[in-house]
């Protein structure tokens, strides 16, 4: 039996304001030691996540913006989302017509990302170089939102919460690149029983965590808010961000070790 490893970036693996990963230092090593791989699942963009992936000294797939791409480390990109630039006028049409009141990375420069994030104009630059989504601030009504939504989905795009932002999207989330990477991870690894484990800290995580054999839900502000029924063990950490998932990780590493992290060897990702 082998492991897999998603997780979420902000709030998660990386801490909310400082995005320091140090506290999860220790749980990370374990991984490298043991060569699980580690797959960033974000609503960072792609510059933003192989920056991350630099500093870490990971070498492995990656998906970027809400599930919209998987990056695989071979150079290969898959793409599950519709192109920004087909629809982003459209929305934008929308605001100026019903006098919407939202304003989204579109509309900011560089440096008033970094006011908004605590992210370095560099970062921004990254965090601006988007092709599948629009991370938003909402600043109408919860009614006007409503109509917005509605209006969204005649679009066939809809609105995800994340951590500080909503996001504007097609309808694709982060269990789509999942389920892809772990059939091309299995067979690769030329392994039926492979145990996905999933970390996230927000909505946004959801579906993600949901498509995992183990799923830890990193506490939030908003982590009270997820509902995932269908993994077969079911973490919530008592500590937020980094050092939560460090906890988490090395629980999860010693109960595999003990064969005692999952029941059955099923898998619901691919159904083996
Ligand atoms: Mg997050």
């Amino acid at each position: 039996m082998a492991l897999i490893v998603f997780t979420d970036l902000d709030g998660s693996l990386m801490e909310h304001e400082t995005y320091s990963i140090e506290p999860a230092r220790e749980a990370l090593e374990e991984l490298t030691a043991r060569k699980i791989p580690l797959i960033l699942n974000s609503s960072k963009t792609a510059a933003e996540m192989a920056a991350i992936q630099e500093r870490l000294d990971l070498h492995t797939a990656f998906i970027c913006e809400n599930g919209a791409a998987l990056h695989l480390d071979t150079g290969e990109i898959i793409e599950f989302g519709a192109r920004r630039e087909t629809w982003l006028d459209e929305v934008h049409q929308l605001r100026t017509q019903h006098n919407y009141s939202f304003h989204g990375f579109n509309d900011w420069s560089p440096s008033e990302i970094s006011a908004i994030t605590g992210l370095t104009i560099a970062q921004a630059d990254q965090a601006k170089t988007r092709f599948y989504s629009e991370p938003i601030l909402w600043r109408d009504s919860e009614s006007a939102l409503q109509r917005f939504q509605y209006e969204l989905q005649e679009m066939n795009l809809q609105l995800l919460q994340g951590g500080r932002f909503q996001s504007i999207q097609g309808v694709y989330d982060k269990s789509d690149g999942m389920r892809s990477m772990v059939i091309d991870y299995s067979k690769q690894q030329q392994t039926r029983s492979l145990t996905t484990v999933a970390l996230g800290d927000s909505p946004n995580d959801t579906a993600m965590l949901d498509a995992a054999d183990v799923a830890v839900i990193i506490k939030s502000g908003k982590s009270s808010l997820i509902r995932c029924p269908a993994p077969q063990r079911l973490i919530h950490t008592k500590i937020p961000g980094p050092a939560g998932w460090n906890d988490a990780l090395l629980e999860i590493l010693k109960l595999y070790d003990s064969d005692q992290l999952i029941n059955s060897k099923s898998n619901p990702i691919t159904g083996n």
